[in-house]
């Protein structure tokens, strides 16, 4: 009886789990794409490739997708709603492969400075496109907008929730929130325009900034004054590719994440967009993350390179956190689990 009791509890501790999902960064060079994928559906925050070098990021999202669907053949190549951050090429430009290669149910962008791409692929393959605007954040305060995610998950596991908190900002006029001046300037490029996500999986959530720039950080805090504990988080995709601009000890100590992942491109690339161009990840902000209290220590610290400016050699810099970037080691996969934990595979 004793020894039956101690399998079946085995068998459960082996076999009960099933509340987690996995996060794939795939290595598409100097631009983003992540792909959150559950037990019976697919979410995708942005879909770029690097500009003026688009065949590498090319090749790599077609054939991470093809062995992911061939692995999840139950999932028929459906991608259940795609997020694109902010109307940039280094997160829409394989829009066009994706669409005609896999099934997207929605797509969610901001409207402002809407590329072609966006609305050819959601014209040509009929996909629901939906924008977010910040007087629709405004008017949901402080709760956000929560995207209908449908039923992404086997029944008795933990329900993903997505809400998303920033949009097109539409500032026409100089105008102060929570004693900070803002005006239209602030906001001429999409990066400031950038869609914020948070990704809640039980107790545990993920934080996305695309590429939102320190006034649009400021924007975003100013708003959320009184709630910045939506934004306290265990995971950060740190924005902005690692950019000096894309991250703040004031932001970080807001979002206290446990574990960092940076989307950017190798050290190979000297085409105008890359990596080099634009110094990302760059030396600051890596080591600003380093010195974060609430990142979790490695088990051993690690060598990678950061950039101490824009077209300079970049240096190598000890890591002794769980910061992780695809221009270290190409795709990166992490298990999230529902209590919190958050591993690189
Ligand atoms: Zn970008």
């Amino acid at each position: 009886m004793k020894n039956t009791l101690l399998t079946l509890l085995l068998f459960f501790s082996l076999y009960a789990k099933g509340d987690d999902f996995k996060a794939h960064f795939i290595n598409v060079g100097q631009a983003d794409a992540t792909l959150l994928e559950f037990s019976k559906g697919v979410v995708m925050i942005d879909v770029g490739g690097e500009l003026r070098n688009i065949t590498p990021s090319r090749t790599s999202l077609n054939n991470y997708l093809a062995k992911f669907y061939e692995r999840r053949t139950d999932l028929k190549k459906t991608i259940d709603v795609l997020i694109i951050t902010h109307n940039h090429y280094d997160h829409i430009s394989l829009i066009m492969d994706l669409s005609k290669n896999y099934m997207i149910k929605r797509i969610i962008t901001s409207k402002f400075k809407l590329t072609k791409e966006v609305e050819k692929a959601a014209k040509n393959e009929k996909i629901k496109l939906e924008f977010m605007d910040y007087r629709l954040m405004d008017s949901l305060m402080p709760k956000g907008y929560e995207v209908n995610l449908g039923n992404l998950v086997t029944a008795g596991t933990t329900i993903p929730k997505l809400m998303l908190y920033s949009g097109e900002v539409s500032v026409k006029i100089k105008h102060t929130v929570n004693g900070h001046n803002f005006s239209p300037s602030n906001f001429s490029s999409p990066n400031n325009n950038s869609i914020v996500s948070k990704l809640i999986y039980g107790k545990t959530s993920l934080l996305f900034t695309g590429d939102l720039e320190i006034e649009g950080i400021e924007y975003l805090t100013a708003k959320y004054h009184n709630h910045l504990s939506l934004f306290d988080v265990d995971f950060y995709h740190v924005g902005h590719h690692g950019a000096e601009n894309g991250t703040n000890k004031e932001l970080l100590d807001i979002l206290s994440p446990k574990i960092a992942v940076i989307s950017a491109g190798d050290t190979t690339h000297r085409n105008g967009g890359s990596a080099f161009d634009h110094g990302h990840p760059r030396r600051a902000v890596v080591e600003l993350l380093n010195n974060q209290a609430s990142l979790t220590n490695r088990k051993q610290s690690v060598q990678v390179h950061a950039y101490p400016g824009q077209e300079v050699t970049p240096e190598i810099i000890d890591v002794k956190k769980e910061i992780y970037c695809t221009c270290w080691t190409g795709n990166i996969v992490m298990l999230v689990d529902s209590n919190g934990k958050c591993i690189v595979q």
